[in-house]
Protein backbone atom coordinates (compact mmCIF):
# COMPACT_ATOMS: atom_id res chain seq x y z
CA UNK A 1 0.00 0.00 0.00
CA UNK A 2 0.69 3.26 -0.36
CA UNK A 3 2.38 5.42 2.91
CA UNK A 4 1.68 8.60 3.40
CA UNK A 5 3.89 11.10 5.27
CA UNK A 6 2.06 13.94 7.79
CA UNK A 7 4.25 16.27 9.52
CA UNK A 8 2.66 17.03 13.22
CA UNK A 9 1.38 14.75 15.84
CA UNK A 10 -1.68 16.03 16.48
CA UNK A 11 -4.98 15.69 16.59
CA UNK A 12 -5.69 16.96 12.97
CA UNK A 13 -2.85 14.38 12.42
CA UNK A 14 -4.50 11.58 14.14
CA UNK A 15 -7.83 12.08 12.07
CA UNK A 16 -6.00 11.99 9.00
CA UNK A 17 -4.06 9.07 9.76
CA UNK A 18 -7.22 7.78 10.77
CA UNK A 19 -9.05 8.92 7.30
CA UNK A 20 -5.83 7.22 5.10
CA UNK A 21 -6.19 3.98 7.07
CA UNK A 22 -9.82 3.63 5.86
CA UNK A 23 -8.55 4.49 2.29
CA UNK A 24 -5.96 1.94 2.97
CA UNK A 25 -3.16 3.48 3.01
CA UNK A 26 -0.31 3.75 5.58
CA UNK A 27 0.61 6.50 7.62
CA UNK A 28 4.13 7.86 8.82
CA UNK A 29 3.99 11.06 11.36
CA UNK A 30 7.21 13.20 11.78
CA UNK A 31 6.66 14.40 15.19
CA UNK A 32 9.10 15.13 17.91
CA UNK A 33 7.05 14.34 20.85
CA UNK A 34 6.57 11.02 21.33
CA UNK A 35 3.50 10.49 23.43
CA UNK A 36 1.09 12.37 20.48
CA UNK A 37 -2.42 12.07 19.48
CA UNK A 38 -1.36 10.64 16.20
CA UNK A 39 1.37 8.66 16.92
CA UNK A 40 -1.72 6.32 18.69
CA UNK A 41 -3.16 5.81 15.11
CA UNK A 42 -0.50 6.00 12.76
CA UNK A 43 1.69 3.08 11.25
CA UNK A 44 4.64 4.71 12.34
CA UNK A 45 6.36 7.75 13.94
CA UNK A 46 9.76 9.50 13.47
CA UNK A 47 10.89 11.44 16.26
CA UNK A 48 12.00 14.16 15.41
CA UNK A 49 12.21 17.66 15.09
CA UNK A 50 10.33 19.34 12.32
CA UNK A 51 13.17 20.95 10.76
CA UNK A 52 15.59 18.00 11.56
CA UNK A 53 17.38 17.25 8.15
CA UNK A 54 17.97 13.20 9.64
CA UNK A 55 14.57 12.98 10.54
CA UNK A 56 12.84 14.67 6.85
CA UNK A 57 15.36 12.00 5.07
CA UNK A 58 13.75 9.24 6.63
CA UNK A 59 10.31 10.67 6.04
CA UNK A 60 10.88 11.12 2.31
CA UNK A 61 12.33 7.80 2.22
CA UNK A 62 9.33 6.27 3.78
CA UNK A 63 7.15 8.34 1.83
CA UNK A 64 4.87 8.70 -1.34
CA UNK A 65 3.09 11.61 -0.48
CA UNK A 66 3.62 14.14 1.98
CA UNK A 67 1.62 16.35 3.69
CA UNK A 68 1.08 18.63 7.08
CA UNK A 69 -0.98 19.20 10.16
CA UNK A 70 -0.07 22.78 10.84
CA UNK A 71 0.94 25.54 9.28
CA UNK A 72 4.12 26.52 11.26
CA UNK A 73 5.83 23.65 9.12
CA UNK A 74 9.22 25.33 8.42
CA UNK A 75 8.86 26.30 4.84
CA UNK A 76 12.86 25.32 4.27
CA UNK A 77 11.98 21.56 5.23
CA UNK A 78 8.83 21.85 3.39
CA UNK A 79 10.56 22.88 0.30
CA UNK A 80 13.87 20.49 0.56
CA UNK A 81 11.58 17.77 0.96
CA UNK A 82 9.79 18.67 -2.05
CA UNK A 83 12.97 17.83 -3.66
CA UNK A 84 12.85 13.96 -3.11
CA UNK A 85 8.61 13.63 -2.73
CA UNK A 86 5.69 15.15 -3.74
CA UNK A 87 4.51 17.48 -0.87
CA UNK A 88 0.87 18.73 -0.54
CA UNK A 89 -0.16 21.38 0.25
CA UNK A 90 2.74 23.22 -2.08
CA UNK A 91 5.14 24.77 0.47
CA UNK A 92 4.31 28.09 -1.09
CA UNK A 93 0.82 27.75 0.77
CA UNK A 94 2.86 27.59 4.26
CA UNK A 95 4.74 30.62 3.16
CA UNK A 96 1.41 33.00 2.48
CA UNK A 97 0.07 31.48 5.58
CA UNK A 98 2.65 31.60 8.37
CA UNK A 99 3.11 35.53 8.51
CA UNK A 100 -0.07 37.87 8.86
CA UNK A 101 1.39 40.53 6.84
CA UNK A 102 1.99 38.19 3.64
CA UNK A 103 -1.33 36.58 4.45
CA UNK A 104 -3.34 39.61 4.07
CA UNK A 105 -0.84 41.07 1.40
CA UNK A 106 -1.76 37.60 -0.42
CA UNK A 107 -5.30 38.00 0.21
CA UNK A 108 -5.78 41.35 -1.52
CA UNK A 109 -3.43 40.12 -4.39
CA UNK A 110 -6.04 37.53 -4.80
CA UNK A 111 -9.04 40.31 -4.82
CA UNK A 112 -10.20 39.35 -1.42
CA UNK A 113 -11.33 42.08 1.08
CA UNK A 114 -9.34 41.88 4.39
CA UNK A 115 -8.95 44.22 7.48
CA UNK A 116 -7.37 47.89 6.91
CA UNK A 117 -3.69 46.89 8.78
CA UNK A 118 -0.68 48.25 9.77
CA UNK A 119 2.88 46.37 10.19
CA UNK A 120 4.52 46.95 13.76
CA UNK A 121 8.09 47.06 14.74
CA UNK A 122 8.56 49.49 17.33
CA UNK A 123 5.97 51.14 20.25
CA UNK A 124 6.32 54.49 18.36
CA UNK A 125 4.82 51.98 15.05
CA UNK A 126 1.75 51.19 16.97
CA UNK A 127 0.97 54.75 18.66
CA UNK A 128 1.20 56.41 14.85
CA UNK A 129 -1.77 52.89 13.66
CA UNK A 130 -3.56 53.29 16.24
CA UNK A 131 -4.41 57.12 16.17
CA UNK A 132 -4.65 55.98 12.27
CA UNK A 133 -7.80 53.46 13.17
CA UNK A 134 -9.15 56.20 15.95
CA UNK A 135 -7.64 54.25 19.49
CA UNK A 136 -9.38 50.93 17.75
CA UNK A 137 -7.61 47.58 16.37
CA UNK A 138 -6.47 44.02 16.88
CA UNK A 139 -3.00 43.75 17.28
CA UNK A 140 -1.76 40.65 16.87
CA UNK A 141 1.78 38.91 16.62
CA UNK A 142 2.32 38.51 12.64
CA UNK A 143 3.98 34.55 13.59
CA UNK A 144 2.92 31.68 15.45
CA UNK A 145 -0.49 32.97 17.37
CA UNK A 146 -3.74 30.53 17.74
CA UNK A 147 -6.46 30.27 19.61
CA UNK A 148 -6.30 33.99 20.03
CA UNK A 149 -2.42 33.86 21.44
CA UNK A 150 -0.29 37.05 21.12
CA UNK A 151 -3.15 39.03 20.49
CA UNK A 152 -4.07 42.44 22.32
CA UNK A 153 -7.75 44.21 21.47
CA UNK A 154 -7.99 48.13 21.35
CA UNK A 155 -11.87 48.84 22.11
CA UNK A 156 -11.11 52.95 22.53
CA UNK A 157 -8.44 55.81 22.69
CA UNK A 158 -9.29 55.33 26.10
CA UNK A 159 -7.44 51.79 26.42
CA UNK A 160 -3.79 51.94 27.75
CA UNK A 161 -1.44 50.80 24.69
CA UNK A 162 1.80 51.82 26.41
CA UNK A 163 4.29 48.40 26.51
CA UNK A 164 2.25 46.51 24.36
CA UNK A 165 4.76 46.10 21.69
CA UNK A 166 7.00 44.77 24.42
CA UNK A 167 4.10 42.57 26.27
CA UNK A 168 3.64 40.91 23.06
CA UNK A 169 7.30 40.24 23.06
CA UNK A 170 8.99 42.79 20.96
CA UNK A 171 8.79 40.63 17.88
CA UNK A 172 7.05 41.88 14.33
CA UNK A 173 3.06 42.95 14.97
CA UNK A 174 0.02 43.55 12.93
CA UNK A 175 -2.58 45.77 14.00
CA UNK A 176 -5.43 45.18 12.35
CA UNK A 177 -8.58 47.38 12.09
CA UNK A 178 -11.37 46.16 14.29
CA UNK A 179 -13.95 44.71 12.62
CA UNK A 180 -17.85 44.89 13.59
CA UNK A 181 -18.86 42.00 12.53
CA UNK A 182 -22.18 40.41 13.29
CA UNK A 183 -21.01 36.58 12.84
CA UNK A 184 -17.77 34.53 11.82
CA UNK A 185 -17.94 32.22 8.83
CA UNK A 186 -15.11 29.60 7.66
CA UNK A 187 -15.56 27.50 4.54
CA UNK A 188 -13.41 24.37 4.40
CA UNK A 189 -12.41 23.93 0.14
CA UNK A 190 -10.43 21.07 -1.53
CA UNK A 191 -8.40 21.11 -4.42
CA UNK A 192 -7.05 18.30 -6.78
CA UNK A 193 -4.03 17.60 -8.70
CA UNK A 194 -6.15 18.20 -11.55
CA UNK A 195 -7.67 21.45 -10.61
CA UNK A 196 -11.29 20.25 -9.11
CA UNK A 197 -12.77 22.21 -6.23
CA UNK A 198 -14.80 20.97 -3.77
CA UNK A 199 -16.42 23.28 -1.01
CA UNK A 200 -18.39 22.08 2.04
CA UNK A 201 -21.16 24.36 2.99
CA UNK A 202 -19.94 27.60 5.23
CA UNK A 203 -20.16 27.03 9.20
CA UNK A 204 -21.04 29.59 11.22
CA UNK A 205 -18.57 29.67 14.61
CA UNK A 206 -18.40 31.31 17.81
CA UNK A 207 -15.30 31.40 19.99
CA UNK A 208 -14.64 32.05 23.26
CA UNK A 209 -11.76 32.91 25.28
CA UNK A 210 -10.49 33.08 21.58
CA UNK A 211 -11.00 29.22 21.06
CA UNK A 212 -13.14 28.17 19.23
CA UNK A 213 -16.47 27.19 20.75
CA UNK A 214 -19.04 25.82 18.18
CA UNK A 215 -19.08 25.87 14.46
CA UNK A 216 -23.17 25.49 13.39
CA UNK A 217 -24.26 24.47 10.22
CA UNK A 218 -25.93 25.77 8.74
CA UNK A 219 -24.64 29.06 9.11
CA UNK A 220 -27.03 32.51 9.42
CA UNK A 221 -25.99 33.83 5.77
CA UNK A 222 -27.53 34.87 2.40
CA UNK A 223 -26.92 32.45 -0.68
CA UNK A 224 -24.86 35.32 -2.00
CA UNK A 225 -22.79 35.77 1.39
CA UNK A 226 -22.17 32.22 0.85
CA UNK A 227 -21.37 32.01 -2.96
CA UNK A 228 -18.45 35.21 -2.00
CA UNK A 229 -17.32 32.61 0.48
CA UNK A 230 -16.90 29.67 -2.16
CA UNK A 231 -15.22 32.20 -4.91
CA UNK A 232 -12.60 33.52 -2.34
CA UNK A 233 -11.82 29.61 -1.85
CA UNK A 234 -11.26 29.26 -5.52
CA UNK A 235 -9.57 32.17 -6.15
CA UNK A 236 -7.07 31.61 -3.72
CA UNK A 237 -6.90 27.72 -4.22
CA UNK A 238 -6.16 28.48 -8.10
CA UNK A 239 -3.50 30.95 -7.08
CA UNK A 240 -1.51 28.67 -5.18
CA UNK A 241 -1.97 25.42 -7.87
CA UNK A 242 -3.56 24.21 -4.54
CA UNK A 243 -3.88 20.58 -3.52
CA UNK A 244 -5.48 20.03 -0.50
CA UNK A 245 -8.05 20.84 2.18
CA UNK A 246 -7.89 24.83 3.08
CA UNK A 247 -9.80 26.61 5.78
CA UNK A 248 -10.46 29.86 5.09
CA UNK A 249 -12.45 32.14 8.10
CA UNK A 250 -14.18 35.29 7.48
CA UNK A 251 -15.74 38.04 9.61
CA UNK A 252 -19.49 38.78 7.68
CA UNK A 253 -20.65 42.70 8.76
CA UNK A 254 -23.94 43.77 8.77
CA UNK A 255 -24.79 44.35 4.98
CA UNK A 256 -23.55 40.80 4.60
CA UNK A 257 -20.28 41.08 3.07
CA UNK A 258 -17.83 39.49 3.69
CA UNK A 259 -14.21 40.18 5.20
CA UNK A 260 -10.75 37.71 4.98
CA UNK A 261 -9.77 36.74 8.31
CA UNK A 262 -6.78 34.26 7.96
CA UNK A 263 -6.47 30.93 6.06
CA UNK A 264 -4.96 27.66 7.60
CA UNK A 265 -3.42 25.57 4.45
CA UNK A 266 -4.68 22.19 6.16
CA UNK A 267 -7.88 20.31 7.43
CA UNK A 268 -9.25 23.05 10.22
CA UNK A 269 -11.06 23.06 13.51
CA UNK A 270 -14.18 24.59 12.36
CA UNK A 271 -14.91 21.62 9.60
CA UNK A 272 -14.18 19.03 12.18
CA UNK A 273 -18.69 19.00 11.93
CA UNK A 274 -17.97 17.00 8.20
CA UNK A 275 -17.20 13.76 10.01
CA UNK A 276 -21.02 13.85 10.79
CA UNK A 277 -22.42 15.65 8.49
CA UNK A 278 -21.14 14.43 4.86
CA UNK A 279 -20.56 11.22 3.93
CA UNK A 280 -16.79 12.31 2.70
CA UNK A 281 -15.27 14.32 5.87
CA UNK A 282 -12.61 17.31 5.31
CA UNK A 283 -10.36 14.26 6.87
CA UNK A 284 -10.68 12.16 3.68
CA UNK A 285 -10.99 14.77 1.15
CA UNK A 286 -7.82 15.46 1.75
CA UNK A 287 -6.34 12.36 2.23
CA UNK A 288 -8.02 11.79 -1.54
CA UNK A 289 -6.59 15.33 -2.81
CA UNK A 290 -3.27 14.87 -1.55
CA UNK A 291 -2.93 11.16 -2.96
CA UNK A 292 -4.44 11.49 -6.23
CA UNK A 293 -7.94 10.01 -5.57
CA UNK A 294 -10.84 11.73 -7.17
CA UNK A 295 -13.06 14.10 -4.67
CA UNK A 296 -15.31 13.33 -2.78
CA UNK A 297 -18.72 15.10 -2.76
CA UNK A 298 -18.94 17.78 -0.12
CA UNK A 299 -22.68 17.43 0.35
CA UNK A 300 -24.24 17.91 3.92
CA UNK A 301 -26.96 15.47 5.02
CA UNK A 302 -27.69 17.30 7.81
CA UNK A 303 -27.59 20.15 9.97
CA UNK A 304 -25.84 19.92 12.77
CA UNK A 305 -23.34 21.82 15.81
CA UNK A 306 -19.67 20.80 16.35
CA UNK A 307 -19.13 21.58 19.96
CA UNK A 308 -15.20 21.42 20.68
CA UNK A 309 -14.56 19.96 24.21
CA UNK A 310 -11.63 21.95 25.78
CA UNK A 311 -9.76 21.09 29.17
CA UNK A 312 -12.55 19.82 31.67
CA UNK A 313 -15.10 20.04 28.73
CA UNK A 314 -14.04 16.70 28.58
CA UNK A 315 -15.85 15.43 31.91
CA UNK A 316 -19.53 16.48 30.20
CA UNK A 317 -18.20 13.10 27.53
CA UNK A 318 -20.79 10.53 29.87
CA UNK A 319 -23.74 13.03 29.03
CA UNK A 320 -22.72 13.50 25.24
CA UNK A 321 -22.63 10.00 25.16
CA UNK A 322 -26.15 9.43 26.32
CA UNK A 323 -27.76 11.93 23.91
CA UNK A 324 -28.64 10.88 20.72
CA UNK A 325 -27.46 11.57 17.16
CA UNK A 326 -24.42 12.91 18.45
CA UNK A 327 -20.65 11.86 17.13
CA UNK A 328 -18.68 12.07 19.90
CA UNK A 329 -14.31 12.02 18.76
CA UNK A 330 -11.61 12.30 21.34
CA UNK A 331 -8.14 12.80 20.71
CA UNK A 332 -6.47 10.26 23.14
CA UNK A 333 -4.82 12.95 25.29
CA UNK A 334 -4.45 12.34 28.92
CA UNK A 335 -4.10 15.64 30.68
CA UNK A 336 -6.93 17.93 30.44
CA UNK A 337 -4.80 21.12 31.10
CA UNK A 338 -7.11 24.55 30.56
CA UNK A 339 -7.56 25.54 26.96
CA UNK A 340 -6.38 22.09 25.73
CA UNK A 341 -8.74 20.80 22.84
CA UNK A 342 -9.43 17.29 24.45
CA UNK A 343 -12.35 16.29 21.49
CA UNK A 344 -14.90 17.14 20.32
CA UNK A 345 -19.02 16.29 19.41
CA UNK A 346 -20.93 16.98 16.54
CA UNK A 347 -24.82 17.25 17.07
CA UNK A 348 -26.91 16.35 14.21
CA UNK A 349 -29.97 18.39 14.36
P1 LIG B 1 -7.17 30.46 15.24
O1 LIG B 1 -7.18 29.60 16.46
O2 LIG B 1 -8.49 30.52 14.51
O3 LIG B 1 -6.01 30.21 14.33
P2 LIG B 1 -5.85 32.98 15.79
O4 LIG B 1 -5.12 32.96 17.08
O5 LIG B 1 -5.06 32.84 14.53
O6 LIG B 1 -7.04 31.93 15.82
P3 LIG B 1 -7.59 35.08 14.77
O7 LIG B 1 -8.45 34.14 14.03
O8 LIG B 1 -6.80 36.05 13.98
O9 LIG B 1 -6.61 34.34 15.80
O10 LIG B 1 -8.46 35.87 15.82
C1 LIG B 1 -9.18 35.20 16.83
C2 LIG B 1 -10.55 35.83 17.01
O11 LIG B 1 -10.41 37.18 17.42
C3 LIG B 1 -11.33 35.90 15.70
O12 LIG B 1 -11.99 34.69 15.42
C4 LIG B 1 -12.28 37.05 16.04
O13 LIG B 1 -13.31 36.61 16.89
C5 LIG B 1 -11.39 37.99 16.81
N1 LIG B 1 -10.72 38.94 15.88
C6 LIG B 1 -9.57 38.72 15.23
N2 LIG B 1 -9.23 39.75 14.45
C7 LIG B 1 -10.19 40.67 14.58
C8 LIG B 1 -10.45 41.97 14.00
N3 LIG B 1 -9.58 42.53 13.14
N4 LIG B 1 -11.56 42.61 14.37
C9 LIG B 1 -12.44 42.07 15.26
N5 LIG B 1 -12.27 40.85 15.82
C10 LIG B 1 -11.17 40.15 15.51
MG1 LIG C 1 -5.02 31.37 13.13
MG1 LIG D 1 -8.73 32.27 13.51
Amino acid sequence: AKTIGIIGGGQLGRMLAMAAARLGFRTVILEPQADCPAAQVADRQIVAAYDDPAGLAKLAAASDVVTYEFENVPVEAAERLATEVPVYPPPRALEMAQDRLTEKRFLSDCGIQTARYHAIDSQADLEAALTDFGGQGVLKTRRLGYDGKGQRVFRSVDDNSADSYADLGSVPLILESFIPFVREISIIAARSADGMVACYDPAENVHRAGILHTSTLPAKLSSDAAQAARSAAEKLLAALDYVGVIGIEFFVLADGSLIANEMAPRVHNSGHWTEAACVVSQFEQHIRAVSGLPLGNPARHSDCVMQNLIGDDILSVPDWLKRDNVLVHLYGKTEARPGRKMGHVTQLL
